[in-house]
């Protein structure tokens, strides 16, 4: 059965396009410590190709799992039964349509490559997670991505205008267009946004796009305690002020990238917030962005004066990522997210969980979303810990109004934690939602779905998180 299904996929897509063995090797994870083994990878050219993969393996009941750049920090496009990775990267193909403000990209295309395209016409797509230099856009679009901008742009679906969809029978829906307003019918396309590939495969998406701004300026300010920095920017919010960044650092953080800080920064902070206002008009932007400083009212700030040093108050927080990754310790990156005014107490939570465990939490964040990622950090004789401390900081989100994915995605990390956000009315739906889509549960399967009670002990019961696995692949994760 499975050779036959491997003569049908090189058929289709050609057979230096079909990977097995070693050759599919990086197909297998993701940025997580997660693995699996696959049947094989089949890299389609087009729309018609994927869906012919996709009937192909219906036909047979074979797992199908698409694939961006593999960046996922949840475990999303590891193929956990197996089965046939549908790699998205050939599907390149961009246009950047000015007269109607649109993108149209192949789900392949590399985020930063469609802003930079947007750029070179005056006009931007503004959502732009830290990954922006490796995730596709149809990576972005199953994910509902964030990123350091979304706080004034806003996310992924706030940007997605049209879409086309693979079906879990190789069917292919084309729902929206170049069109930028729409009420007629059910938005079947948000369904799609955020399904993170277990309802169909996008293979095109259309993205709004807005003029580029022509000014930035960003200021560094300083705190002494990570309350204070929350309660500042929920201050400078409802006082009407809509900056088009705002980032937090705690002080386990600012430890790590010291050497990135101003010269002369008040040196015993607890925590920074690097702001940044965008416009077209300098004076006011520079105005707008002075106001800002002064709401928040911290122990010390900085604003930069050239778009060198600009660059040089970003480079802390675009370090943090790299310095983890060189830590001999692993860690364990959580994405929550909680309503603005219950910041304070959130960091308070994770202050308290931290002392309370001996475990090291760094912690950064899209302040101004309300969205934190607290990075556990741990070594060998402290892995113990780690799963019951992250399922602690998942109940402290939910308990305070939030979410516990703002913006990663609940992939096969999460997904056991899912009904004690949404309740079992509204998973009850999603449920259902899977069975008529894909009722042989080919796509994706074992990802955003409950598949047991949540507890303490989720994280250990994944493979390779107790036990390094085989291949050795041995950070817990790869970056923030
Ligand atoms: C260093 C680092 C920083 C990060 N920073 C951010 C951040 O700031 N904000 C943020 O939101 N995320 C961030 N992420 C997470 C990750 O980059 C995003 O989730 C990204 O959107 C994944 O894109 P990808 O192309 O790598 O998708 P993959 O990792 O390949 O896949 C992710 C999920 O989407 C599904 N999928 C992929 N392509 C398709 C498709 N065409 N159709 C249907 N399903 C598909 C997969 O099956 C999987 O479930 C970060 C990750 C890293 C490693």
């Amino acid at each position: 059965m499975s050779s036959d299904l491997l003569e049908r996929l090189r058929a289709i897509a050609g057979p230096e396009h079909v990977l097995t063995g070693d050759a599919a090797g990086e197909f297998t994870h993701d940025a997580t410590f997660m693995e699996h083994d696959l049947l094989a990878v089949v890299r389609p050219a087009g729309t018609d190709e994927v869906a012919a993969a996709v009937a192909a393996c219906a036909e047979t009941g074979t797992p199908v799992v698409a694939r961006g750049s593999g960046t996922s920090l949840v475990g999303g496009p590891v193929p956990l039964a197996g089965g046939v990775v549908v790699s998205l990267d050939r599907l390149t193909g961009l246009e950047v349509d000015v007269a109607n403000t649109v993108a149209v990209a192949g789900a392949g295309v590399i985020t930063r490559q469609l802003d930079e395209a947007a750029n070179a016409h005056g006009l931007m797509y503004p959502p732009d997670p830290a990954s922006v230099e490796l995730s596709t856009i149809g990576g972005n679009v199953a994910c509902n991505s964030g990123g350091l901008r979304c706080v004034k742009y806003g996310v992924t679906a706030d940007y997605v205008v049209g879409l086309t969809v693979v079906l879990a029978d190789g069917q292919v829906l084309r729902l929206g267009g170049r069109l930028r307003k729409r009420s007629s019918g059910y938005r079947l396309m948000q369904l799609f946004i955020g399904s993170e590939g277990t309802l169909g495969i996008v293979t095109e998406v259309v993205v709004k796009l807005v003029p580029l701004p022509r000014h930035q300026a960003t200021a560094m300010v300083g705190f002494r305690s990570v309350e204070a920095a929350g309660a500042a920017v929920s201050r400078m919010l409802a006082a009407g002020h809509l900056p088009a960044a705002v980032e937090l650092l705690d002080r386990a953080t600012l430890e790590l990238v010291r050497e990135k800080l101003p010269p002369g920064f008040e040196p015993d902070l607890a925590a920074v917030l690097i702001v940044e206002q965008d416009g077209n008009d300098e004076e006011f932007v520079q105005l707008e962005l002075m106001r800002m400083v002064e709401l928040l009212d911290g122990v010390g700030d900085r604003i930069a004066q050239s778009s060198l040093e600009r660059e040089r108050l970003w480079d802390a927080r675009r370090t943090f990522g790299k310095v983890l990754m060189a830590m001999p310790h692993n860690f364990f990156a959580e994405d929550v997210a909680v309503p603005i005014g219950a910041i304070p107490e959130m960091a308070r939570r994770i202050e308290r969980l931290a002392a309370e465990t001996g475990l090291r939490i760094v912690t950064v964040g899209h302040v101004g979303d309300g969205n934190l990622h607290p990075t556990l950090l741990f070594d060998e004789g402290q892995r113990h810990l780690v799963s019951g401390a992250a399922a602690r900081i998942f109940r402290d989100a939910i308990e305070l109004g939030g979410t516990i994915s703002a913006e990663h995605g609940l992939g096969a990390l999460k997904r056991d934690h899912a009904e004690a956000e949404h309740g079992s009315l509204a998973m009850g739906m999603m449920r259902q939602l899977k069975g008529m889509l894909d009722p042989a549960g080919i796509l994706n399967p074992h990802k955003v779905l409950p598949e047991r009670p949540p507890d303490d002990e989720f994280l250990n019961r994944i493979p390779g998180f107790l036990q390094p696995a085989p291949s050795g692949r041995g950070r817990s994760q790869e970056g923030v």
